[in-house]
């Protein structure tokens, strides 16, 4: 399997400086809040990278003018959870139950395709994907991941 054990801070370090340069021509703000203690995880990284690219680049993809995306990670009694929050757009009550079926976009040229391979990837990790959102004012996900995964 691809599962290993890497640290989450430098996973999040790559992401975070892959994105950095795009959200700042977009003229938006993409700030990472590091914890205190250095997180591990067991999964398969490439994939975790990816679920965060999906959810970094939606997040800006939702802005205006000025907007912002933060990240918060964490390690607490063997979970990992990591939070992207926004203050785009936000989504539609009406669309909340749809966001995650492959195809369903409201962009103009989206795939559809971000958040079905997002919740593929956590749920194959034995985790869970959130979201809550306010239109108008913006959305926020979580991610909750098991620190280790059980043998299979
Ligand atoms: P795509 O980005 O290609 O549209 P996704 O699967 O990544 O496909 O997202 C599906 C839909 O969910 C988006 O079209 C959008 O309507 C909504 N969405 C996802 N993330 C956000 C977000 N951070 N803010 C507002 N809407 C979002
Ligand atoms: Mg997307």
């Amino acid at each position: 399997s691809r599962f290993i054990r890497f640290s989450l801070d430098q996973l999040m370090n790559d992401v975070l400086s892959l994105l950095q340069p795009k959200s700042f021509l977009m003229g938006h703000e993409l700030v990472a809040h590091a914890p205190s203690d250095p997180v591990e995880l067991e999964a398969d990284p490439e994939q975790i990278k990816q679920v965060l690219i999906n959810l970094i680049q939606n997040g800006l993809e939702a802005l205006s003018e000025k907007g912002k995306v933060e990240v918060r990670w964490k390690e607490f009694r063997g979970r990992v959870s990591i939070r992207v929050q926004d203050n785009g757009n936000g989504i539609k009550p009406e669309h909340m139950s749809r966001i995650f079926e492959p195809f369903f976009t409201t962009k103009g040229e989206g795939t559809g395709m971000g958040l079905s391979i997002c919740h593929r990837i956590i749920m194959e990790h034995g985790g869970q994907i959130h979201v809550t959102s306010q239109p108008g004012r913006g959305t926020t996900f979580c991610i909750h991941l098991p620190v280790r995964q059980k043998p299979k």
